[in-house]
């Protein structure tokens, strides 16, 4: 199995790229490995945790909270799980969030990797070192950034996904190509989803792709300071509407690239809007939704992002750049109300 290192300010983390679950036991003792899963993932693939400690969470954004945090401390505690002790997050971002989080705090700290099974966490979710849970309304409000130590990929998992997480993913892959690579959004405007997901060797290449591509964004600013805010496209508005809205992330997160293009368009001269537009809906995700500007606006602005009366927005020049630039929020509210 091939392994590539990367490191990080003060970590590196072993990728295992091309990979397979049956592999896991060379990369971390059985004995001393814990899985922490959920039930959606156990239940289509139990026969691959065969043989493994596991932990196995019910499904869900709404069970990434501290309650369930203790719980799992708790199974820890009566497994005597120790300093020695590996925790390997097998799922989605949820439970990556949840087992770095946790992994972080036990014992002030222990071992931790993942094996993201669905393709937002392989794009993302996994990489990047972002831990922590949400507390009520207040996404990601407690965490962590401290790296796994290895991520292995395993495209099998990928068979059980639904199509929905599928649609999520792409929304990041896609976000992906507008910020930093021209010739990915290519491909992509010339592939479909149905191929993606009919051809192994594709998705493959394409998640490996996006998986570096966000590893060596985040090694140049680890913990925010600029370049990983690119990474943020479409994400203020989009948040703001995640939080107030039946959205997935993914739709969420479409919506506000659209209006991200638009705002390119008037600010940076951006020309390709239509562009964006088109490959978002080939890859099933909304685009242009109407939404309640006032009520949107005023969650809008309370993102982390803002700068005292200033947010710092990530807007296109052309396909493949993404910039950041600071608005001043009755610049963006006049733009926003008037899209
Ligand atoms: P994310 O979209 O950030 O990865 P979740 O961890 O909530 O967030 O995963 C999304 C949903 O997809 C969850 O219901 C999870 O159980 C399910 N899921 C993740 N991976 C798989 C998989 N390989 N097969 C089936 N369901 C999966
Ligand atoms: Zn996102």
């Amino acid at each position: 199995m091939k392994k590539l290192t990367y490191k990080f300010s003060n970590s590196s983390v072993d990728y295992y790229l091309a990979g397979s679950i049956a592999h896991l036991k060379e990369i971390v003792d059985k004995n001393s490995a814990i899985i922490i899963t959920d039930e959606n993932i156990y239940n289509a693939h139990t026969k691959r945790f065969k043989g493994w400690n596991t932990i196995v969470l019910k499904p869900g954004e709404e069970f990434k909270v501290q309650e369930t945090a203790n719980t799992i401390i708790e199974q820890l505690i009566e497994m005597e799980a120790d300093r020695k002790t590996t925790l390997v997050g097998v799922g989605g971002g949820v439970i990556t969030d949840m087992t770095g989080y946790v992994a972080s705090v036990y014992m002030r700290g222990i071992r931790f990797g993942f094996l993201p099974t669905s393709l937002l966490a392989m794009v993302d979710a996994s990489i990047g070192g972002k831990n922590g849970i949400d507390l009520g309304v207040y996404k990601n409000i407690v965490g962590i950034i401290r790296q796994p130590s290895f991520i292995l990929h395993d495209m099998v998992f990928l068979n059980s996904l639904p199509q929905s997480e599928w649609e999520n993913g792409f929304a990041e892959i896609i976000k992906h190509a507008c910020i930093k690579d021209a010739a990915m959004f290519r491909e992509l405007e010339s592939n479909t989803l149905k191929k993606y997901q009919a051809k192994k060797t594709a998705i493959c290449e394409l998640v490996q792709k996006n998986a570096l591509l966000k590893t060596k964004v985040v090694q140049q600013d680890e913990f925010e300071k600029n370049e990983r805010r690119l990474l943020n496209f479409g994400h203020t508005l989009g948040h703001a509407l995640e939080n107030q809205y039946e959205l997935s992330h993914g739709q969420a997160i479409s919506i506000g690239m659209t209006y991200a293009s638009h705002i390119s368009q008037q600010l940076n001269g951006f020309k390709e809007t239509a562009r964006v537009v088109t490959v978002l809906e080939k890859y099933g995700l909304p685009t242009y939704a109407s939404f309640e500007k006032d009520k949107v606006f005023n969650v809008l602005k309370m993102d982390k992002k803002r700068e005292k009366s200033e947010m710092n927005y990530v807007l296109l020049e052309k396909i493949g750049k993404g910039v950041i630039k600071s608005i001043p929020i009755k610049e963006l509210e006049s733009i926003i109300k008037g899209l």
